[in-house]
């Protein structure tokens, strides 16, 4: 018996070879194993091979290629998504298993226009360094996240990204001005003229964004940069509880400009932040709660700041000021150093997740009775972003294809008004419980335009829908 499937892919290497040269078809499963298992671990899936196009209209050759045959893509940027949407799922029985296209070559820098504070950037481009670039014209780039060594713009636009800044400049997605990207049949879509106004029908930009890389490839983004605000005040605060800490996210809110992250943690992700980091003690004593602000003006904002904290009931034993990039990046530590901790204890459940900014105290204790009650020894860190009613749920202990956890917690949120999506998408993790926050009509209407722009589920398969194949109705 012929290996049929052997020499369909080996006549599918040499013909992407052609396109993007041999050493960006990668077959063998060393190379291809990185690529393959997720940011969490919690997600794998295998691929046929890995392709690197270099250049959009590498991109567009190669998806004409693989949607000719039926084969279908998994999009990759910086493969720091927190939902198994940038590794494959299991092979489709009809079709095999997918190739992925890694975006890491496309990663063209344009000069940074101080004029329009712009910028033009290839899907590629680590977060970090766009924002050194924009740093070097005095400006910045509003979104920062921890992942920013390795995340990508394309990855970041394709999740609608939020991070610490959205309270001050809201997510990823409105910072995007148009995109250039390539669509299921291989033809390109480009907005890149940065043009503010531009009200010429669908805004196709902004569809893309926080699709999840199931309509199109993203290859550039035009992007929006901001003044760089160099006075930063950063403050940690040791707490009582949830509603403590929000009651300083609005006396700050009220007073002070320049407030642009209030970044939420308890006691038992401190402890093991400190624990694995070997960090030293931020505070003289330890608190069920904890809030990490950052203030970052043009002019000195300790005046507000003192304003603020006169408001405040939080004695000074319990409050730590940076106001030096040492110190600021020392007090951040223990906020940020929180995902990297939690997958080091084991590979966690992560249930991104919204409430109404006035149902965040009362969920916080709920979630904590439901996890226990469902999964008893279950370990529980929540941490979050305070602003925007944002908590990061991480559980360890259930097995990674024990979903009872997932399930109950998504079903708590939604009970509560909230959404099971903060900030980190649906993914393969949570297509199960899209229903829980879209209702029956937005499913089908996203199906509708999942179908007409990619009727043969070339794009990410399993991904944010499922039976992508269906028709449209
Ligand atoms: C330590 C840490 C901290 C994080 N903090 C935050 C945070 O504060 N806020 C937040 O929102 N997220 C956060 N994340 C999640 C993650 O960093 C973001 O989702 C980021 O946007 C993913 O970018 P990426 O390039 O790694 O994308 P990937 O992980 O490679 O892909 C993510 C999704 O986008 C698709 N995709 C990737 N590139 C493209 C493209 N060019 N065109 C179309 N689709 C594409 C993929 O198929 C996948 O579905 C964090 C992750 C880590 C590990």
């Amino acid at each position: 018996m012929p290996d049929t499937r052997g020499l369909i892919d080996r006549q599918l290497e040499a013909d992407l070879a052609a396109v993007t040269g041999p050493a960006h078809v990668l077959v063998d499963s060393d190379l291809r194993r990185p690529y393959e298992v997720d940011w969490t671990r919690r997600f794998s899936g295998p691929s046929r091979m890995v392709v690197r196009p270099g250049t959009v209209a590498e991109v567009s050759q190669v998806i004409r290629l693989l949607a000719g045959r039926d084969v279908p893509l998994v999009l990759q940027g910086g493969n720091t998504g927190l939902v198994g949407g940038s590794v494959p799922g299991q092979p489709d029985p009809g079709r095999g298993a997918p190739v992925i296209l890694s975006t890491s070559r496309l990663s063209g820098l344009g000069p940074v226009d101080s004029v329009s504070a712009q910028v033009t950037a290839g899907a590629g481009v680590t977060l970090a360094r766009l924002q050194a670039a924009a740093h070097s014209a005095g400006l910045a780039f509003p979104v920062d996240l921890a992942a920013r060594d390795s995340a990508t713009v394309g990855g970041m636009i394709a999740t609608n990204a939020g991070g610490l800044h959205v309270l001050r400049y809201g997510p990823m997605r409105a910072q995007v001005l148009g995109v250039e990207a390539v669509l299921a049949d291989g033809t390109v879509i480009s907005r890149l003229s940065g043009l503010v106004k531009d009200n010429t029908g669908y805004d196709l930009s902004q569809l893309v964004v926080g699709s999840e890389g199931t309509l199109a490839v993203v290859t550039a983004a035009r992007l929006r940069l901001v003044g760089e605000k160099p006075q930063r005040i950063v403050v940690l605060f040791g707490l009582p509880d949830t509603t403590s800490a929000l009651a300083v996210v609005d006396i700050f809110r009220r007073k002070i400009d320049g407030f642009q992250a209030a970044e939420l943690f308890y006691d038992e992700g401190m402890e093991l932040v400190i624990e694995h980091g070997s960090l030293s003690r931020p505070l003289a004593d330890r608190h069920p709660c904890y809030l990490t602000v950052e203030i970052a003006s043009l002019e000195d904002p300790t005046p507000s700041l003192m304003s603020a904290l006169e408001d405040l009931d939080v004695p000074d034993t319990a409050t730590a000021v940076a106001i030096d990039a040492i110190g600021a990046e020392r007090l951040w530590a223990y906020r940020e150093r929180h995902t990297e901790t939690v997958s080091a204890l084991g590979v966690p459940h992560k249930l991104d997740v919204t409430l109404p900014v006035s149902s965040l105290a009362d969920f916080e204790k709920e979630v904590r009775r439901e996890v226990a009650s469902v999964h008893p020894g279950a370990r529980l860190i929540l941490w979050g972003h305070a602003g925007d009613g944002n908590l990061h749920v991480n559980v360890i202990g259930p097995a990674a294809d024990d979903e009872g956890v997932d399930d109950a917690v998504l079903h708590l949120v939604a009970s509560m008004h909230g959404s099971i999506s903060a900030e980190h998408g649906i993914g393969r993790a949570k297509t199960r419980w899209l229903h829980l926050s879209r209702s029956d009509s937005e499913i089908a209407t996203m199906r509708a335009l999942k179908f007409a722009l990619d009727p043969g589920d070339i794009l990410n398969p399993g991904v944010l829908l499922t039976d992508q194949r269906l028709t449209a109705d």
